[in-house]
C-alpha cells in the first residue's frame, strides 16, 4: 500500500497509546543491549563503507514497522558500533551513561521544549539556573560564579566544551576589541599548553584569532606536563614587546592525554596582571572535584573568569551536557545576544529573567537541566562521589600492576582514573612501533579497547577507566590480556 492510499487518520505520529507501546519496545531493546554488551567486540570490526551494502539506498515511501527497523539495528547498526558503554572500554575518555541519565534524556526529549527565552519555557530556564548552582556548590566554586551568590555570576548548560570555549573566547574578544578597536583583531593572542585540548585552538580559529597567534606553550615531565606560569609570562612579555595583545589564557584540570593539572593560582595571577580572560577547562576531571580529596585541583579557580566541565564524561550523564560558569554573564550576552522581533516579550524586556539564547551559539536549545537534575537527585552526592572513587581505586590497582611488571613503565604519574604507560623499549628503539603494535593487538582482539597519546615525545597507551559497567574483574582481565599480548609480541620478535 502506498502512503497516498492510507486514510489520513492513520497518520498519527504522536499518539500516546502508540507512544507507550513503541517506546516500551525500544526500552526493552536497549536493556537487552546492555545485558549482551560484554559479548560484543569492543571496537567495531567493520570496514569503511560497510553499511551502504546492507541498507536500502533510498528512503522507504511507505512506513516500515518498528520490528523491522529494530531488526536492522540489531543486524546492521550494532556491528558497526564501538561499544563505549562496554565494561571493557578504556579508550579516549569517559562517556558514561546511567539509568538516571537515560530517564532524564527521555523527559528532556519527551517534553521537547525549546527554552531559548524564559517565557518559552520558564521551568527549563529556572531548573537550569538551579542545577548550575547545585553543581557549583558540589564543586565548592566561589559564589561569584552562581546565580544565588548575588554577585552577578551564573551558569549555563551547553552541548560541549568546544561550544563553551567558543562562547567565552567570543566574550573575551568582544571586550578586548571594544577597548582596542575592531582593526586590532589580528593582534589578539590566545595562550594554552601543548597539552590543552585541540578544541581551544579550533575555537580560537573560529572566533577569528590568527592561527599564528595561538600559543601552545611547552610542558615537560619535570612539571608532570602542567603549564608553568613563568613560561606563560615569558611568552606574554615577548608578544607584548612585538606589539601583540594577550587576550585569553586557558588552563586545564585533567588534560585529555595524561590527566595533567595546570596550577590555577599561578596562571590566574599572570592572567590578571595582563588583563586577560582566564578560562579553566575541567571537562574530564571536574567531576572528580566533588570529592574532597580532589578539590584542591580547583584551588585558584576564584581567579578565573569562566570554568567548564562535562557531566557527559564522568558524571553518569548521558550525552550531551557541558556546564559553563561565568562571573560576568554580561560579557557573554553582549557578544552572543540577538534580539529579533519574534522573540521580544515583556519578561525579557524587564531584564530580570535569564534568556539562555544569549549565553550560547545557537538559538534553539535542549532541556538538559532535566537530565542533570535527575542524575543528581537519583544518585545523590554520596553515590556520585562513590562512583568517582571506585574508578580511581581500580586505576590505582592497574597502575600498581604496571609498576610491578618489569617489562612496563608508568610514563606519567596517575592523578585520576587514567593510567599512561608503555612497554619499555629495547635499547635503540623509541618505543612507538612496539607499543602501537601492542595496542593494535589488544584492540583487534575485541576483548578490550584502549587508545594512545604522545606525551613528552613518548608514545603511550592510555587506560582510562570510567564506564559505568566496569568492575574490578574487567580491569583484571584486561591487564592479563595486555600481558599476554606483550608476551606474544616479544616472542614474535625473537623468531
Ligand atoms: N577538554 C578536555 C580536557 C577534554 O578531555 C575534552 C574531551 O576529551 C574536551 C575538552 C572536548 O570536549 P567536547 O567534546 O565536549 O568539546
Amino acid at each position: 500500500m502506498t502512503m497516498g492510499s492510507l486514510p489520513c487518520n492513520i497518520f498519527t505520529p504522536l499518539d500516546p497509546d502508540h507512544f507507550t507501546e513503541q517506546s516500551h519496545r525500544v526500552v526493552d531493546f536497549v536493556a537487552d543491549y546492555y545485558r549482551a554488551i560484554e559479548n560484543y567486540p569492543v571496537r567495531s570490526q567493520v570496514e569503511p563503507g560497510y553499511l551502504k551494502n546492507q541498507l536500502s539506498d533510498s528512503a522507504p515511501f511507505s512506513p516500515d514497522q518498528l520490528e523491522a527497523i529494530l531488526e536492522d539495528v540489531r543486524n546492521h547498526i550494532i556491528p558497526g558500533l564501538t561499544h563505549w558503554q562496554s565494561p571493557n572500554f578504556f579508550g579516549y575518555f569517559q562517556a558514561n551513561a546511567s539509568t538516571a541519565g537515560f530517564l532524564g534524556e527521555m523527559l528532556c526529549t519527551g517534553f521537547n521544549v525549546v527554552g531559548f527565552t524564559w517565557i518559552a519555557s520558564p521551568a527549563a530556564t529556572e531548573l537550569e539556573s538551579i542545577v548550575m548552582d547545585w553543581m557549583a556548590k558540589m564543586l565548592k566554586i566561589p559564589h561569584s560564579f552562581t546565580f544565588s551568590g548575588g554577585e552577578g555570576g551564573g551558569g549555563v548548560l551547553l552541548g560541549s566544551t568546544c561550544e563553551a570555549v567558543v562562547c567565552t573566547l567570543a566574550a573575551a574578544r568582544e571586550k578586548a576589541l571594544e577597548r582596542l578597536g575592531c582593526d586590532h583583531i589580528g593582534k589578539l593572542v590566545v595562550y594554552a599548553s601543548d597539552q590543552t585540548h585541540a578544541t581551544v585552538e579550533k575555537a580560537s580559529r573560529l572566533i577569528g584569532i590568527r592561527p599564528s597567534n595561538f600559543r601552545p606553550l611547552p610542558t615537560s615531565a619535570a612539571t608532570s606536563f602542567a603549564l608553568c606560569p613563568e613560561v606563560v609570562r615569558k611568552a606574554i612579555e615577548d608578544d607584548v614587546e612585538s606589539g601583540l595583545f594577550p587576550l585569553f589564557l586557558c588552563a586545564t584540570v585533567g588534560t585529555t592525554a595524561c590527566g595533567a593539572v595546570d596550577p590555577l593560582e599561578g596562571l590566574g595571577q599572570v592572567a590578571r596582571e595582563y588583563g586577560m580572560w582566564f578560562h579553566v577547562d575541567a571537562a574530564y576531571a571536574g567531576s572528580a572535584c566533588i570529592c574532597e580529596e580532589f578539590r584542591s585541583y580547583l584551588d585558584g579557580v576564584q581567579l578565573a573568569d569562566s570554568l567548564s566541565m562535562n557531566p557527559h564524561k564522568w558524571f553518569l550523564s548521558n550525552m550531551d551536557c557541558c556546564c559553563l560558569w561565568v562571573k560576568n554573564p554580561g560579557a557573554l550576552t553582549s557578544s552572543l545576544s540577538m534580539d529579533p522581533e519574534f522573540l521580544k516579550n515583556k519578561d525579557s524586556d524587564t531584564k530580570k529573567v535569564v534568556d539562555y539564547k544569549d549565553w550560547q551559539i545557537a538559538l534553539s536549545r535542549r532541556f538538559r537541566a532535566m537530565k542533570l537534575w535527575l542524575v543528581i537527585r537519583s544518585h545523590g552526592v554520596v553515590n556520585l562521589q562513590e562512583h568517582i572513587r571506585s574508578d580511581v581505586a581500580m586505576a590505582k590497582w592497574f597502575e600498581s600492576q604496571v609498576g610491578m611488571d618489569p617489562r612496563f613503565e608508568v610514563v606519567v604519574p596517575r592523578k585520576f582514573a587514567m593510567v599512561c604507560f608503555r612497554l619499555k623499549p629495547r635499547a635503540g628503539e623509541d618505543g612507538s612501533d612496539i607499543n602501537s603494535r601492542l595496542l593494535e593487538s589488544i584492540n583487534s582482539s575485541g576483548r578490550a579497547y584502549m587508545t594512545h597519546a604522545v606525551v613528552g615525545g613518548l608514545y603511550v597507551l592510555r587506560f582510562a577507566i570510567g564506564t559505568t559497567l566496569t568492575e574490578q574483574r574487567h580491569v583484571d582481565a584486561t591487564w592479563k590480556l595486555i600481558q599476554e599480548k606483550a608476551d606474544l609480541i616479544r616472542v614474535l620478535e625473537m623468531m
